[in-house]
């Protein structure tokens, strides 16, 4: 494991002392911003499959559908 100082106010302390593993919710809450690999995704409207990136700000997929000419997000 690594370590990384976070600076903290008083009153996110206290939400962080009240936490039972406070290091596993940050990991977990980081991973999700992790770049993610692309995928091939099928739109359910018209089944075709759309080439979606990740979205990390968004916490989703993103593909355009040209047949339907609409973006699609997947969770
Ligand atoms: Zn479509």
């Amino acid at each position: 494991m690594n370590h990384k100082m976070v600076n903290l106010c008083d009153a996110s302390k206290k939400v962080a002392d009240d936490m039972k593993n406070f290091s596993k919710w940050v990991r977990e809450e980081l991973l999700k911003r992790a770049p993610k690999a692309n995928k091939h995704i099928p739109h359910s409207v018209c089944g075709e499959f759309l080439d979606c990136e990740y979205n990390p700000v968004a916490q989703c997929w993103r593909g355009i559908c040209n047949k339907c000419e609409v973006t699609v997000e997947f969770r």
